[in-house]
């Protein structure tokens, strides 16, 4: 059985306003302290798998901003992987980049240990939204990043967007959506704002010093996102996820099928065997453990079937396809309907999933209100 592997890098330039991700500013961040201890880490963590599990066919190295690190740097953290778990041939290895961060000579020396996929943080067009979102870049410096990377031989780039951010117009993210678009990326994810406690941006809007988006212009704007991308020939495959065909994410396409993953770095969690961990939440945690020669893991726990069988249903709802029942069947010995009696043909009355074939699928009615309806198989 082969894994993904995803390491987490808790560094960026400064935290944004809506951020509530594991990240510290890389200028007083323990930099070197922490690539000794994800060496370690690998290490441990590769010791421990059987031969099979130690077969990865895709990485992820998210955060964070991973191009806060240097070229070398992070050329390293691909070594150390290729030296420790078996990686195998054609795997998609995927290095998120923010601009202001990214130049030629970094973007080719991740081409050159390994990297082939890269996910930029473009977020927004507009000065005043990248303001608000407290971005350290400018939408001309997202463009040149983007291009920059298509002349190292990135042949396989996403972009990031963010919508219903405060004060955001629809003529802006229409705006936004053709610049994306014109730059020709190979899959694009569209967020809606989370305003999550205790971020600077929560605090404002709780305060009333800045309007959050109302809700039914979000709804205009993720409308509009999924018509403008069709139009334009990207599939849609996952909630906030879209692709020109053949380039979907094949590490996010793990989890959303609950397959085995193992996470390395602070924060990060893995699911191998049947059995969940997480590592220590804070970076200092995760060094503190690491230097003391023990394993970074905060919390384990056997998911047992029920976990098992409410994550296949509420990640599976995530994907454009849905779910496969007849899969489901097969890998529990019941029925989704004998699991949740009721609960589908109730959601299904409602509008919100609908059968097709042998899946279960979210209703356009059904993609605007996801939450609400995985909260039913949680
Ligand atoms: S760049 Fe990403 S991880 Fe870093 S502070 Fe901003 S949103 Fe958070």
């Amino acid at each position: 059985m082969s894994i993904g592997l995803y390491v987490h890098v808790p560094f960026c330039v400064r935290k944004c306003s809506y951020c509530d991700f594991v990240s510290v500013p890389r200028e007083d961040g323990p930099v070197l302290r922490y690539l000794r201890a994800l060496h370690g880490e690998m290490e441990m963590r590769a010791a421990d798998l059987s031969p099979e599990d130690r077969t990865v066919d895709t990485i992820y190295i998210g955060g964070g901003t991973p191009t806060c690190l240097s070229g070398e740097d992070l050329a390293g953290i691909l070594e150390g992987i290729f030296s420790r778990f078996n990686v195998a041939g054609g795997a998609e290895i995927t290095v998120e980049a923010n601009p202001g961060t990214v130049d030629g000579d970094k973007l080719a020396s991740l081409k050159r240990a390994g990297a082939n996929r890269l996910s930029l943080g473009l977020q927004a067009c507009h000065p005043g939204l990248l303001n608000t979102l407290g971005r350290i870049h400018s939408y001309p410096e997202a463009e040149a990043s983007f291009r920059e990377a298509r002349r190292a031989g990135f042949g396989n780039i996403n972009v990031d967007l963010i919508f219903g951010i405060p004060g955001q117009t629809p003529e802006q993210w229409r705006q936004c959506l053709e610049a994306a678009v014109s730059l020709g990326p190979d899959h694009i994810s569209a967020y809606g704002l989370q305003l999550e406690e205790g971020t600077p941006l929560y605090t404002m809007v709780r305060d009333g010093t800045l309007d959050p988006c109302p809700e039914d212009l979000e709804a205009e704007m993720y409308l509009y996102l999924m018509d403008t991308l069709a139009g334009h020939g990207y599939v849609h495959y996952e909630v906030s996820n879209f692709a020109l065909p053949g380039r979907f994410c094949r590490h996010n396409l793990r989890y959303w099928q609950n397959r085995a993953y193992l996470g390395l770095g602070p924060a990060a969690h893995s699911c191998l065997g049947g059995r969940r961990s997480a590592n220590e939440p804070s970076l200092g945690g995760y060094l503190e453990k690491l230097e003391a020669g023990l394993a970074p893991s905060c919390r384990e726990e056997d998911t047992g079937p029920e976990t098992e069988m409410s994550e296949t249903v509420f990640l599976g709802l995530r994907l454009i396809e849905g779910l496969d029942v007849e899969g489901f069947r097969e890998r529990f010995g019941k029925s989704i309907d004998d699991v949740y009696p009721g609960r589908i043909d109730r959601l299904a009355g409602l509008g919100l999933i609908e059968r097709a074939g042998s899946r279960l699928r979210l209703t356009r009615r059904g993609l605007m209100l996801g939450n609400a309806v995985f909260a039913e198989f949680i």
